[in-house]
């Protein structure tokens, strides 16, 4: 049998623990065929079989980012960037916002995303009027960094129903001019509600242009998987991941989780997590803990109850827990369940488990939960947790280190668009646990180049139930690879994000070079 493409003269890193390292791989149809020597491969080299040269060169398992949002990233890619490295005053932002206005039609709504207040020469948030002095007939939101705060001009706020009467939403605040009582467009804990119950959905056209865009914003990152965690996923979210995936525009394979509420349309159709294909599966069902806005807090004997149901159902779930009292709450409900049906297999999984002390890991590991975890936080954050998390806490803050050592899986993820996808920043900071100004954050929980490649692969597979056909290059494993200017496991951890990805294939397909 000859193969459709071989991968010669490269470092190949398969995550495969019978066979850790190789010089070629090769595929055939969506498949891997073989993984070895360069001079085995003759045998399966035939006239027609494209051979690529990678001259040195890593190969590695494509990269699957376990927790991420993608009409939120969506929306980001299609906005406007006023991070601190595009924009430095309000009269920057005001320009942007001017000439984007210039090219949308009125009416349209307009975002921007990533402003910082601190890093504007004004020294503070934009207002409605400054957003209306530049579009006076566009909606506009813009997004603050830490997406707890958002400012909206005249005519979104009119379209949102926020004015001087407008009483304060519980858990969130409108800012207010303290003369006339009148708001100023700051507005806080408010950007889900305007995001999902004031705009609009993306129309055809924006939908079509997104997909593009994030389509190659994940192909050039190396993400050939993912794993969508947006509890408000439901029927109709699937279809168009179907429809967008069937038509080529949606490479990447996607697990989406679905929500407490929306899992009963999937069970309707008799579907439950490991539904689908290897395109499209269905994942966890997400539950939100702790002070996440735009769901209901259940006391611990309703999530009990919850759990047990989604459980018995056939359900993996997935505890969206960051403070340590919301990763008790959801070990307390596995336990719960465990008591009445065991949960150790059924991979049930805690989303950030951002404060973890040894007493929760150790319960943990005794309901063999997995650790979503996300190390390029460490990176793009790290500076800010150093200076803002409570200083008992920080101890236990994003640890790799000790959950892998006590036999807990860890599956790394962006969770974009909080943070960029980039695959390589978080196996950085998984290593060098060094945020990007150099500090460093918990330093004896830093991991091995090995270890943090894992987590990305066959970590992230394992959290899906997807070991058995990705994460790692061997025989009859899907062809999702990366070939990598570097190999991240040599080089000096200092390098690791000068890596760049130069090839992603999927399913045996070429579908980015860069
Ligand atoms: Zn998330």
């Amino acid at each position: 049998m000859s193969a459709d493409i071989v991968l010669k003269n490269a470092t190949v890193i398969t995550m495969d623990e019978t066979q850790p390292s190789a010089e070629a791989v090769a595929i055939s149809g969506d498949r891997i065929l073989a993984v070895g020597g360069n001079v085995s491969m003759e045998s399966v080299t035939g006239t027609k079989t494209r051979v690529i040269d990678c001259r040195g060169r890593a190969v590695a398992p494509g990269f699957n980012d376990a927790h991420l949002h993608l009409f939120s990233l969506m929306r980001k890619l299609m906005s406007i960037d006023l991070s601190p490295a595009a924009v430095g005053s309000i009269a920057d932002i005001k320009e942007a916002v001017r000439h984007r206005a210039e090219k949308t039609p009125p009416g349209t709504w307009i975002n921007g995303t990533d402003y910082n207040e601190f890093y504007l020469a004004e020294g503070r948030c934009p207002t409605r009027r400054d957003l209306d002095e530049a579009a006076p007939r566009h909606p506009v939101v813009l997004a603050h960094r830490s997406l707890h705060a958002c400012v909206l001009n005249s005519p979104a706020l009119e379209l949102a129903g926020i004015g001087m009467e407008t009483p304060e939403p519980p858990g969130a605040r409108i800012e207010r001019d303290l003369t006339t009582g009148e708001p100023n467009g700051l507005l806080f804990e408010m950007l889900s509600f305007i995001r999902s119950e004031v705009m609009p959905p993306f129309s055809g056209a924006e939908l079509d242009e997104a997909f593009d865009m994030v389509d190659r914003h994940f192909l050039s990152n190396g993400i050939t998987s993912f794993q969508e965690a947006t509890y408000r996923n439901d029927r109709s979210r699937w279809q168009i991941f179907r429809r967008y995936g069937e038509a080529g525009k949606l490479k990447s394979r996607v697990s989406m989780m679905a929500g407490p509420e929306t899992r009963r349309e999937f069970q309707e159709d008799g579907m439950i997590t490991g539904s689908g294909d290897n395109r499209l599966r269905l994942g966890a069902v997400k539950i939100m803990l702790g002070e996440s806005a735009g769901q209901n807090e259940l006391k611990q004997p309703e999530l009990n109850r919850l759990v047990l149901d989604c459980h018995q159902s056939g359900f993996q779930l997935a505890f969206h827990a960051i403070t340590q009292s919301s990763v008790e709450a959801a070990i307390e409900a596995l336990e719960y369940v465990n008591n009445r049906s065991p949960v150790t297999g059924r991979r049930h999984r805690i989303e950030h488990c951002s404060e973890c002390p040894p007493r929760l890991l150790e319960r943990l590991k005794r309901l063999g939960a997995v650790i979503v975890t996300h190390p390029s936080t460490i990176y793009y954050n790290g500076e800010r947790y150093l200076a803002t998390v409570d200083p008992k806490q920080l101890p236990w803050l994003y640890r790799v280190k000790s959950p892998l050592e006590s036999g807990v899986v860890v599956a790394a993820a962006s969770d974009a668009p909080v943070v960029p996808v980039n695959p390589l920043a978080g196996i950085y900071g998984a290593v060098t646990r060094k945020a990007e100004s150099g500090q460093v954050l918990l330093p004896e929980e830093a991991v091995s180049p090995g270890q943090a490649l894992a987590l990305y692969t066959v970590n992230a597979a394992y959290a899906s139930f997807e070991e058995g056909i990705k994460g790692s290059l061997a025989p009859g494993k899907l062809a999702d690879m990366v070939v990598l200017s570097g190999d991240p496991t040599r080089v000096p951890p200092e390098r690791i994000m000068d890596i760049k990805v130069e090839m992603t294939i999927i399913g045996g397909r070429v579908v980015w070079e860069g």
